[in-house]
Order: C-alpha cells, then structure tokens, then sequence
C-alpha cells in the first residue's frame, strides 16, 4: 500500500543542508538526497509560520486560505482585537489559551488531511500547525509533540523524594518523625514513623505546629499533600510504605515495598494555563529498615486532555512512554532545571522534542493503519532567529569566537534534525512510501530595524497619542510607568502594520473599519498612494540606503497570492538586512526611545531576533542564505539524485501528493504538479 510520510521542519534552510550533508554529519539527508528530488519552494507571502504551513497542508495561496500572517486582522474589527496565532501555532495551546485563536478555525481552506479522509485514506497527524482542534474523524491528531514534550501533556517533571539530599537540587527533602495524631492508625511492631510530601514538587513540606506545610515564603500554586506512614509489619524492621491523603488510616491510598509503584493516581492541579486532572504513579525506591532512609520518585504528571484525539490515545502514549524508560529520573533533575519547578515546564530541550517525535511517531505508525502521516519539528527557526547574525562577518556585532559557536550550535542541532529523519525512515517507512521533507521558510540575517510610525506621522497620515506601557526594543527594560506612545486611531487616516500585521497598512476606510475616517473613492485612493510614496521615500541616514524592497496596492497583491478581506490596503516588503522593530508592534504602545528616535535602530547581540524571514519577499537572498523552504521527495516513480534548478511554490505540496497517492485535490487548492520530479 502507498503510503506518504509529511514531515515538517520549521525553518529548516536549503544551504545548511548542502553544507551539513558535506560535512558528513547528516548522513540521513545524504542518503535521502542521494534517493529524490531537492528543490527550493517560494513560501505564500507573508513568509511566515503559519501562512506557510497552511499553504503547504491546503495547497492554497495566502489570500484563498486567509491565513494572513500570525496575526488577521478582519474588517470591522478593532485593530487591538488581531486575532493572534503566536504560540497557537502550535496547536497543544488551542483550547487553553483562549488570548490565542486555533489556526485551523481561521483557515478558509479544506486541509489535505480533511479531502483525503473523504477519499477513505486515515491521516495521523503529530503535532502539526493547523492540526488541532482535531478537524479529521478517523485518524488520529496529537497535538503537542507527544506525552514527553507537550506543555500540555506534561504537567511536571518527574521527581525525587528523599529523606537524603542527593545532589543539590536534585531531589525534594522528606522529613521523617514519629507518627502523631492518626486515627485508626496501622499495625506496626514498631513506633510508626511518617513523612509527608507535596505531590506537585513545588517544594518540601517541615512540620510546624503539629501539622505538615510548605518550607519558606513562596507558596506552592498546588497544595496537596500525601501523608506518608512507615510500618514495620513483621517485626525485622521498616518494611512498608502507606500513602495516605490525610490521617485517617482506613483511607489509604497505596501501601507499597520496596521496588514497587502505585497504580495511577490522579489529582487535580492548578497551572497557568488553568486546572488540569492530571495522573502519576510514586514509586518506593528505598526503605532502609531502621526507618532512616526514604526514597519515593515520582513519575512525571500527566495531563490525558485537550491534546490526543482519539483521547484514549493519550494514555496509550504515555502508558508507551512508560514502557520505553523515557521517564527517567535523569530527565527531572538535569542540572539547568530549576526545582522546584512550577507545574507546567515550557521550555524543554531540541533533543527532547526530536526524540518525543520519533517515539510517537514510531508507537502510532506501528499500531495503527494510515496512509499519511504528518510530523513537524519547530525547532530550526529558534535557531534561526537566535544565532543567524552570528555567522556574518558583514555584522558590526560580529565576534569570531561567537560565530564558532553559533557554527558548533547550528551543526549540533542538524546532527539531531538528521536523527529524527534516521528514525522516521527506520520506524515508519517500507519501501512503497513517498517520504516528502519541507520547511515552510528559512531566514536571513537582518542588522538594521525600522520604526515606519515615525514617517507616516511626519506625513500626517498618523496621529500618536500618549499610552501606558507598550512595545520596546528588545533590548529595552520594560517599565509599565515610562511613557509611550500608540496610534490615535480616531485622527488617523492609515492603521501602520508591522508583524504580525503581515506588512499591510490598513486604510482607515469610512463603512469598513469601526474608526473610518476615509471616504472610498477619491480619497482612499489617494491615501494609498500617499502611502506607497512615503515607504519609498525612506531612506536610512546611516548608509543611504532604501529599507522597502516592494510596496504595492492590495490590487497588485494577486502578484504574490495575496488578495482576500484579510489582507491590508497597501503589501510591502523589507529590503535585507533591514527589517522592522518587532516588539513594538504596531496595535500596541512603543516607547519614547522610539517615538522620539529617527526610526532606525541597530541589531545587536543580546537584542533580540537575528534571523528573520517574515518581512521578506518569498525569493529574497542576503550574504549567501535565503527566505525560501525546502521540498525533498523520494519514494517510488520519484527521480533520484535531482536537484530542481527552478524553485517550487508552496502550494504545489499538496497537489504532488495527492497526484502521487490518485486522491483528489482539497477543495481549495491551487498548486501545481511538477511532473518532471516523476520518473
Ligand atoms: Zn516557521
């Protein structure tokens, strides 16, 4: 049976690839080189994450789905009310963070997983942008990057119990003291001791007044607390451990020896993203018989909601990871871990998201029938925008022994980039399946920022206003007390877009927007050219140099797929290395540094984004690296060892695969079939 493996890598670029592959630490790319076909594709301005991977899962054009950008602004709505996909691009967020909108509800186009359901193919989908809420029925959506990596999914690090320090923070202290005050208390052929722990992790709990609570000032979000007893049962010492949630002892949760676990527990738990029922299992590690040594480990806690569907794949995934030794003790208590550590742990390491990936990948391809399967890693993009400027000796901040680094950093990360293709193709793949590789952009290094507010108040098409708090340089202390400026929408004739505003100027138009003050006809017209002409005429003090690559009226925009009602009156594009000053997007305040500066700002090391590739034109080359994607194909009737000298679209995904596996196209689509990529 035909079968296509999807799998995503945002921001992944062409000529890293070319130079790793040479290098000989992506073995994996090699091979599969050696095998398909590499091209280059020219993202859907603008070239950003979740327009691109709409376009490269719809085969529609910016305009047709109207994923305008991480941000669409609608007609007739408040410009502050954007509806914003920043961290909801990765879809374990969708449910939880009600700021952010789910991708996939503002697509306006069908998703191939959706047309090739109707063709009676089953899709799974591992933590692909647009995935979740799940929008298939038969096949399976994991939202987050699996039970070990999902925010959602994890709600803690597993932990360590011990009446021990073990290493400095690297486990919790138990404090062990004759039991006192229990009702119908346990045998024991000796006094009864008891500890307490403080399930979440948040910190150890020492007796005060009789009564167990949490040690120092910071109070822990979640308070529940397992009382603990020791029992000596057979008269030779220490041998039982009785977990109770209380002090009654007819109402014991767990009695364990050691070396053994409880069956899951569940509790519920507070976390910043709002209550979670979440389980876990406590495992007796030690028990030393004169009832001086505890050691109790606690399994990571898992939430089974709002991230699997089916939902009882959730506890197949974990109950999997389990099984794999993946919740090891060594995963909890690495060295730049902080513990105690809130519930719900953000950041995890690229490793941990690569190997989350190919677990999953691996237990559902194996277990369950499908003929796509969808992967995506964002992890190249962080890489991208941390460390690109790093590499240029063009930068004024350019240091050589950074740029070793950033070189050993970026090879390090596409060592394990290859890993993650290495177990795909061991895990999932046979020789009947169509393997497509794709990054939705790559990014170029930027060193000059642009503040456009500032040219179009000096034309008078935009009024500020003092505002509280507001948008900075990146290297800028935020003070909510400093003042700041934002646009006066009621006095101005044009709404300035940076991101995510997807580099449109909104004309403040009369009938359409809530604060129109613009008559259609003469005058919008006229406030569109005006607009044009002052993004041309800006001109950096610095060098001389011109920052607008392209500035056109939205009429122009099918050039570039961009039509549609969330698209913006006037589309432009920076000229690299400019790019604008993220961080004071334009719905919100900036800044006096800004407001009072001459709109052009340095990128320095420690400030923020280096690489960039939203505010660029899809074909834009800067200092040898590039804004568009990858598409690597290999698999039966795919030619081998071909480079692709003209560039793809991403909209021609879609319709290569669909083309390849004899299902029709999604209802949307408008990519084209490269047929010379065929044998
Ligand atoms: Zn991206």
């Amino acid at each position: 049976m035909r079968k296509v493996i999807f799998l995503g890598y945002d921001g992944l670029m062409y000529e890293m690839i070319d130079k790793f592959v040479e290098e000989g630490i992506m073995p994996n790319f090699a091979k599969i080189l050696k095998r398909g076909v590499f091209s280059r594709h020219l993202p859907s301005p603008p070239t950003d994450t979740p327009t691109n991977w709409t376009s490269l899962a719809t085969g529609a054009y910016t305009g047709t789905h109207g994923v305008n950008t991480f941000g669409v602004h609608l007609p007739g709505e408040p410009f502050e009310n954007l509806h914003r996909f920043g961290a909801n691009i990765f879809p374990r967020y969708a449910d939880h963070w009600k700021k952010e909108d789910a991708l996939n509800r503002f697509s306006r186009a069908e998703y191939i997983w959706q047309s090739a359901e109707r063709a009676g193919k089953k899709c799974i989908l591992i933590n692909y942008p647009g995935g979740w809420p799940p929008n298939i029925k038969k096949g399976i959506t994991i939202d987050g990057t699996g039970p070990y990596s999902s925010i959602l999914s994890r709600l803690s690090y597993p932990n360590l119990f011990s009446s021990e320090e073990v290493a400095t923070g690297q486990s919790i202290k138990l404090q062990i003291v004759p039991a006192f005050g229990w009702t119908n208390p346990p045998k024991s052929k000796s006094q009864p001791l008891e500890s307490a722990l403080l399930i979440s992790g948040e910190g150890e709990l020492v007796l005060q007044n009789e009564e167990w609570v949490p040690k120092g000032e910071n109070a822990p979000r979640n308070s529940i607390i397992y009382n603990l007893l020791l029992i000596n049962s057979k008269g030779e010492g220490y041998d039982k451990l009785i977990i109770f949630k209380g002090k009654n002892g007819k109402e014991k949760l767990a009695t364990l020896e050691v070396g053994e676990e409880t069956k899951w527990l569940w509790e519920e738990f507070s976390t910043p993203f709002g209550v979670f029922k979440g389980k876990f299992k406590l495992r007796l590690l030690e028990l030393s018989p004169d009832g001086k040594n505890l050691r109790i480990y606690r399994t990571t806690i898992f939430n089974t909601d709002g991230w699997a569907y089916p939902k009882r794949i959730a506890n197949e995934l974990i109950d999997d990871l389990l099984r794999r030794g993946k919740d090891l003790l060594s995963d909890g208590t690495k060295e730049d871990i902080p513990k105690p550590m809130p519930l719900c742990q953000v950041y995890e390491s690229i490793e941990d998201q690569a190997t989350s990936l190919a677990i999953t990948a691996k237990y559902l391809a194996n277990k369950y029938d499908w003929d796509l399967l969808f992967i995506q890693l964002h992890a190249p993009d962080g890489l991208n925008h941390q460390k690109l400027n790093e590499l240029c000796p063009e930068w004024k901040d350019y240091d050589p022994e950074e740029a070793k680094k950033a070189w050993e950093e970026f090879r390090h990360q596409y060592g394990i980039f290859d890993r993650l293709l290495g177990d795909v193709l061991n895990d999932c793949a046979d020789e009947e399946t169509l393997l497509i590789i794709v990054s939705d952009h790559a990014a170029i290094p930027t060193f000059r920022r642009v503040w456009l507010g500032k040219f179009f108040e000096e034309a008078g098409l935009v009024v500020y206003k003092p505002a509280e708090g507001g948008g900075m340089l990146p290297e800028e202390k935020w003070d909510p007390q400093a003042p700041s400026y934002k646009i006066d929408m009621e006095r101005s004739k044009v709404f300035v877009g940076g991101n995510p505003f997807a580099q449109n100027i909104w004309v403040n138009l009369k009938g359409r927007e809530i604060t129109g003050i613009v008559e259609p006809g003469k005058e919008y017209e006229e406030v569109v050219k005006q607009s044009i002409e002052i993004l041309y005429s800006i001109v950096d003090p610095e060098t001389g140099e011109h920052p607008i690559a392209l500035a056109l009226p939205k009429a122009s925009g099918d050039l570039l797929g961009q039509w549609g009602d969330s698209v913006g009156d006037v589309i432009f594009y920076f000229k690299p290395p400019y790019t604008e000053v993220i961080g004071a997007h334009s719905f919100t305040a900036i800044s006096e540094r800004i407001y009072k500066s001459n709109g052009f700002f340095d990128v320095k090391r420690g400030g923020g984004m280096q690489g960039i590739h939203h505010p660029f034109l899809p074909n834009e080359r800067f200092l040898g690296f590039s804004v568009s994607g990858i598409f690597i194909a290999s698999g039966p009737d795919i030619k081998k060892n071909y480079r692709r000298t003209a560039p793809l679209h991403s909209p021609d995904i879609v319709p290569i695969i669909c083309h390849w596996l004899g299902i029709p196209l999604p209802a949307q689509c408008e990519g084209r079939v490269p047929l010379d990529i065929f044998e």
